[in-house]
């Protein structure tokens, strides 16, 4: 294609739009008939979508809620998590993960990330358990990023020796599956995930599910959102309003039918991508940039085993010091970035007197410093991703 053609095409870094056009005429009849019943909070739709994700994750349970923070919130207090409590988890996430554990005044410890992964690194969950003081740690919380799963096996082993909980922050991981193809949200006490609409399953706004596997906390966690009500107007402790909205549900019910053929679509992208970073002489994310003399640009490291990662989001990591250049030429181009995330959360203002526990955070730090993502969403055309890569690897080469 001749270049005054390509600078045509834009990328945007997600394009809702573009997934819309081609579900209008499935959603508007269910939006219309939930207008229709006024039925607007709980019913069918929302019991239904239940039952449809607690079998798409292999749990026993789903119980929906506002928000993926909400049901980090209700998930944590549903197992039992109380004020002063020490909850574990990654220092390299979205703010909500250790957010929603200071919210119910329990107390973040920030570990440090994988620096191939970007997930919890289990040794420094190892050496963080070790400082914290005895028995004040109740929960480990893994963040499955950007659509990957954790390292489960060495997670669970260390909280088994311990007797801790652990509960999984898959608000990017619908779908995704560890080395063992466990699903995320199936492999600890709780699964919490979000339909925030730029998430791989989005609604109409915000919305959140948890998975459980125990009947009696997926229970609990039902009666919680609902201002801990059973029956109506008895309340066994205090709970908060945190309900999944029928039009929320109806949504989601028709956009899960497509789920598996976008995640595909994302994966297929992202075979694409890994292939062109290579052929051109870049390495995958296991390998350190000050590492080689090859093309500065490394793609994240492929799953391993029969893992399944669902591409939330496809992360290249660049020099620290090129990044800003690299994203404004590419912004010139038409292309659509993000940054995820410029801070780790213990170089947030907010948790400036967070007691770090003297642990080694450098590899999130260094990757807050070096990704970048670049856009992965299904709906991609060939012309829009060979213009993503032909003008990256030509702005990289030229390093
Ligand atoms: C999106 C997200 C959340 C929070 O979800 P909301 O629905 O926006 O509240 C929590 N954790 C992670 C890792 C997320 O990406």
């Amino acid at each position: 294609m001749p270049t005054s053609a390509r600078t045509m095409i834009e990328v945007p870094l997600l394009d809702l739009k573009a997934q819309y056009a081609g579900l209008r005429d499935e959603l508007e009849p269910v939006v219309k008939e939930v207008i229709e019943s006024q039925w607007f909070i709980g019913g069918p739709n929302v019991t239904q979508l239940e039952e449809d994700i607690a079998e798409y994750c292999t749990t026993s349970r789903a119980v929906g809620c506002a928000s993926g923070s909400d049901a980090i919130q209700l998930a944590l207090q549903a197992a039992d998590v109380n004020p002063g409590d020490i909850v574990v988890c990654p220092t390299y996430t979205f703010f909500s993960t250790a957010g929603s554990i200071s919210r119910i005044g329990a107390i973040p410890l920030l570990v440090d990330v994988d620096p191939a992964t970007y997930n919890m690194d289990p040794k420094s969950l190892d050496v963080a358990l070790s400082k914290a003081p005895q028995g004040r740690v109740k929960a480990i919380m893994p963040v499955h990023l950007f659509g990957q799963c954790c390292d489960m096996d060495s997670i669970m082993g260390l909280a088994a020796d311990q007797g801790i909980s652990v509960i999984e922050d898959a608000a990017q991981a619908l779908g995704s599956e560890d080395v063992h193809g466990r699903r995320a949200g199936s492999m600890s006490v709780a699964g919490c995930f979000s339909f925030f609409p730029s998430k791989n399953l989005g609604g109409f706004g915000d919305g959140g599910v948890m998975t459980f596997q125990d009947p009696e906390m997926a229970s609990r966690a039902a009666r919680l959102r609902n201002h801990g009500m059973e029956p109506k107007y008895y309340h066994h402790e205090v709970g908060c309003n945190s309900r999944l909205d029928a039009l929320q549900a109806a949504v989601l019910r028709v956009k899960m039918r497509h789920l598996d053929s976008w995640t595909e679509g994302r994966r297929e992208n992202a075979r694409f991508y890994d292939d062109c970073i290579c052929e051109a002489g870049g390495l995958s994310s296991d390998v350190s940039l000050g590492e080689t003399s090859k093309l500065p640009i490394r793609y994240p490291l492929p799953a391993s085993g029969a893992s399944r990662h669902i591409y939330n989001q496809y992360i290249i990591r660049v020099p620290a010091g090129h990044r800003d250049m690299i994203r404004a030429r590419l912004s010139e181009a038409r292309i659509g970035t993000e940054v995820y995330y410029p801070l780790a959360l213990h170089q947030q203002e907010c948790y400036r007197d967070l007691d770090l526990f003297e642990l080694n955070l450098s590899a999130a730090e260094r990757a807050s410093r070096e990704t970048i993502a670049i856009p992965i969403y299904p709906d991609l055309t060939q012309a829009q991703k060979e213009h993503v890569m032909d003008t990256l690897l030509s702005i990289v080469s030229s390093l």
